[in-house]
C-alpha cells in the first residue's frame, strides 16, 4: 500500500493548507479552531472554492467528490488553524443527516444556505443533566393545540457549541413522554429568531465563550420542521454521531502547536525523555490519521468510531500535556498576544474538552466494549 497521495490530491492539499495559512494568520490563537473559529468571511471564501459539501450529490448543488478529497482538504484547514467553526457543523453533521433523513422540501430548504456558507448550525442535543445519556432528555414538544401541525417546545439545551450566532439549530425533543425513553425522541431544525428562544453564553477556563446555554419557552416550530421520524430520533443520532466521531477534526485540533513548538527553539532534544516522547507524540498521530482514512474510507468496523474518535482525542491531550511540560512557566500565563506560551497555556485550558465533547472517552469505551467487540454488559 503506498500512502503518498497522487499529485491531484497533493495539489488540493497545498492549496488549503495555503488557504488556511492565510486565514490562521487572522487570530492569536489557531487551535481548535473548527470549534472556536468562528469567521463568516470565510465561510464565503469557502463556498466559493466547492470546500462546503464536498461529497454531497451534485443535484443538491454539493461537490460530488470524494471522501479523500474531501479528507485533504479538511486535514490541511483545521491542522494549518483555519476558523471554520461557521461552517463545520453543517458541513460535518447537518447536511449529511438532512441528506439522509430530511424530505425532498427539507434538502431543497435548507441545503443551499449551508453550500453558500451564509447559513450558521448549531447541534442541540445536551442537557443539564443530561449529556452522555441522550435518551433522558428532557426538552418537550408537544402538538400545539390550534390544530396547525406545528409543535410547541420547551426546554433547555447547554454546552451548545456556536448557539449565540447560529441561524438554526439541530434539536433533539421528546415527543412522546409515555414511550420507552430511547423511543421517544424527534428532531427538529429550529429557527433560532423564533419566539420564545434565549441564548446564554457560558465562558470557558481558556475565555472563548462558543458553547452557550439555549432556553426554550413555548418555542413554536412549524410541523414541516420535524427531520426524519417522529420519535425515531435515536437511531438518527447514532448515525450522526458517526459523522461526528471518525474524523479528522478529532486529530489534528493542535497539531499546529507541535509544529511550532518543534520550530520554536524551546525543545532540548538530547534530553532523551523528551526525544521519546516526541517519538511516541508522532507515532500515535500517525496511527491516529490512519484510524481517521480507514473512516473516511468507509472502511472501518461499525461503530468504530467510538474507538477512533477516543484514541485520537485522548492523542491530543498528550500533546498538549507535552507542550506544557516542555515549556513550563512560559505555559501558565494565558494572555491574549497569542505568543506559543499563551498558546499551549491555552490549549492546557482546552485539553479536558477533548474527552469530553462528541462523546466521552469512557462512553465510547462502553460502545467499543459492547457493541463493537460484543462484550457482556
Ligand atoms: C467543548 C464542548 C463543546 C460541546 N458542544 C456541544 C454541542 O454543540 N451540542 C451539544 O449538544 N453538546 C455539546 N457538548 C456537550 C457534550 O456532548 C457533553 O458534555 C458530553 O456528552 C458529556 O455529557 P455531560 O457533560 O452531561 O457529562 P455526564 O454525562 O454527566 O458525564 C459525567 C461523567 O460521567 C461519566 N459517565 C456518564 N455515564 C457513564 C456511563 N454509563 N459509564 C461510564 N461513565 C459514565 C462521563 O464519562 C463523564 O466523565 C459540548 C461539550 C464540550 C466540552
Amino acid at each position: 500500500m503506498d500512502f503518498v497521495l497522487p499529485p491531484e490530491l497533493q495539489e488540493l492539499a497545498d492549496d488549503a493548507a495555503a488557504v488556511a495559512a492565510e486565514w490562521s494568520a487572522t487570530t492569536p490563537f489557531p487551535e481548535d479552531s473548527w470549534i472556536v473559529g468562528h469567521d463568516e468571511k470565510l465561510a464565503t471564501v469557502l463556498a466559493a472554492r466547492g470546500w462546503i459539501g464536498m461529497t454531497w450529490p451534485t443535484e443538491y448543488g454539493g461537490g460530488g467528490r470524494s471522501p479523500l478529497e474531501r479528507f485533504v482538504v479538511v486535514e490541511q484547514l483545521i491542522a494549518g488553524g483555519a476558523p471554520i467553526a461557521a461552517t463545520w457543523f453543517a458541513d460535518r453533521q447537518m447536511g449529511p443527516s438532512l441528506l439522509q433523513f430530511g424530505t425532498e422540501e427539507q434538502r431543497k430548504q435548507w441545503l443551499p444556505g449551508i453550500l453558500d456558507g451564509t447559513s450558521m448550525w448549531c447541534i442541540g442535543m445536551s442537557e443539564p443533566d443530561n449529556g452522555s445519556d441522550v435518551a433522558g432528555l428532557r426538552t418537550r414538544a408537544v402538538p400545539a393545540e390550534d390544530g396547525s401541525g406545528d409543535w410547541i417546545v420547551n426546554g433547555q439545551k447547554v454546552w451548545t457549541s456556536g448557539a449565540a450566532v447560529a441561524d438554526w439549530i439541530y434539536l433533539i425533543a421528546r415527543t412522546d413522554p409515555d414511550a420507552k425513553p430511547h423511543a421517544g425522541l424527534s428532531e427538529f431544525v429550529v429557527d433560532m429568531r423564533t419566539p420564545g428562544i434565549e441564548v446564554r453564553r457560558i465562558v470557558d477556563m481558556t475565555g472563548n465563550d462558543h458553547f452557550c446555554e439555549v432556553h426554550l419557552h413555548d418555542v413554536r416550530v412549524p410541523g414541516a420542521n420535524l427531520v426524519g421520524e417522529l420519535n425515531g430520533s435515536f437511531r438518527q443520532v447514532m448515525r450522526q454521531m458517526e459523522h461526528e466521531r471518525g474524523g479528522i477534526d478529532r486529530l489534528v485540533s493542535n497539531r499546529l502547536l507541535f509544529d511550532d513548538l518543534r520550530r520554536s527553539g524551546w525543545i532540548d532534544s538530547s534530553d532523551p525523555l523528551i526525544r521519546q516522547e516526541m517519538a511516541a507524540i508522532e507515532t500515535a498521530y500517525r496511527i491516529g490519521r490512519l484510524l481517521v482514512l480507514r473512516e473516511t474510507l468507509g472502511q472501518a468496523p461499525k461503530q468504530f468510531s467510538a474507538a477512533t474518535k477516543t484514541f485520537c482525542t485522548e492523542f491530543e491531550q498528550r500533546l498538549a500535556g507535552f507542550a506544557a511540560r516542555v515549556a513550563g512557566p512560559y505555559a501558565t500565563l494565558l494572555d491574549p498576544s497569542g505568543d506559543l506560551g499563551s498558546r499551549i497555556a491555552r490549549a492546557t485550558c482546552y485539553a479536558p474538552a477533548y474527552t469530553i465533547m462528541g462523546g466521552t472517552a469512557e462512553i465510547l469505551r462502553n460502545i467499543l466494549g459492547e457493541r463493537v467487540l460484543g462484550l457482556p454488559r
